[in-house]
């Protein structure tokens, strides 16, 4: 197991992101890749006012929000920040998606045509539009967010009748497992899903963005092409709250 310390400092915060990009570069050199095409997109779930305000003294300018409520919360209370994004990586219900609409700058875990929809109906009255991924669930049996594999094609397909969504390619959440062997094929079939979808993708719709890998898995997830990694823990610490409040298991 992986401890991650808590960064409460500027100084800790900068440390923390220094060794996380030097980690990506590592990862970036293995597999012959160019650190810029790799995005880190900071995690903050749970972390309180205070010490978000410090990772923006570090550098962060987009922060990833699992549940909608908690990121307009703090959205509302760092308007002071205005160039600080938000983007919301976790399942969303359609009674949220106006508020998502309201104030993310990225939507990340797409998976059903009714989020689609609303998200929509909302970003036009507002006048705004919004990057989006769609989720994916490589991992069948351990999750139940996320399209199957097979039926992200025909799904991508309708979503250019909704004009405001800019579709920029696919997120996933690997099996949970400290074995590579299991953790390494999700991340592979997202890439050779998005490969698959680059041919057949409508006009409009862009499959570039492979948003995987976590604090535990982002660098076999740049290994395997990832092009944003969402990380939570190991930038601010380790969270009290545990994962399944985030990602219930199928069943549950
Ligand atoms: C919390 C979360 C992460 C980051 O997880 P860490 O273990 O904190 O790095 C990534 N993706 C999603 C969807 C999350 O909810």
């Amino acid at each position: 197991m992986t401890t991650y310390t808590t960064a409460s400092t500027v100084e800790e915060f900068r440390q923390h992101l220094a060794g996380i990009h030097a980690r990506i570069a590592a990862a970036c050199k293995r597999a012959g890749r160019d650190p810029a095409t790799v995005r880190l997109l900071p995690v903050s779930k749970t972390v309180p006012e205070e010490r978000i305000r410090h990772a923006y003294a570090a550098g962060c300018r987009r922060l990833g929000e699992n549940k909608v409520q908690e990121a307009h919360r703090k959205w509302q209370a760092m308007s002071d920040l205005p160039d600080l994004g938000w983007a919301i990586i976790g399942h969303l219900q359609t009674n949220k998606a106006k508020l998502v609409a309201e104030f993310t700058s990225e939507f990340q875990a797409l998976d059903s045509l009714r989020v689609a929809k609303a998200l929509d109906t909302h970003l036009q009255a507002l006048g705004r539009s919004l990057d989006v991924l769609v989720q994916v669930n490589t991992s069948a049996e351990a999750s139940k967010f996320g399209l199957a594999p097979d039926a992200v094609e025909a799904f991508v397909k309708q979503l250019p009748a909704f004009a405001s969504l800019r579709v920029r390619g696919l997120m996933t959440l690997a099996l949970f497992s400290a074995d590579a062997a299991k953790v390494r094929p999700c991340f592979v079939r997202l890439r050779q899903l998005r490969e698959r979808l680059r041919q057949s993708a409508p006009a409009g719709v862009v499959m570039d963005e492979l948003s995987m890998g976590m604090s535990g898995d982002f660098e076999l997830a740049i290994e395997e092409g990832a092009t944003t990694v969402r990380v939570g823990q190991a930038i601010f610490g380790a969270r009290a709250v545990p994962d399944s409040a985030y990602w219930p298991p199928v069943g549950a």
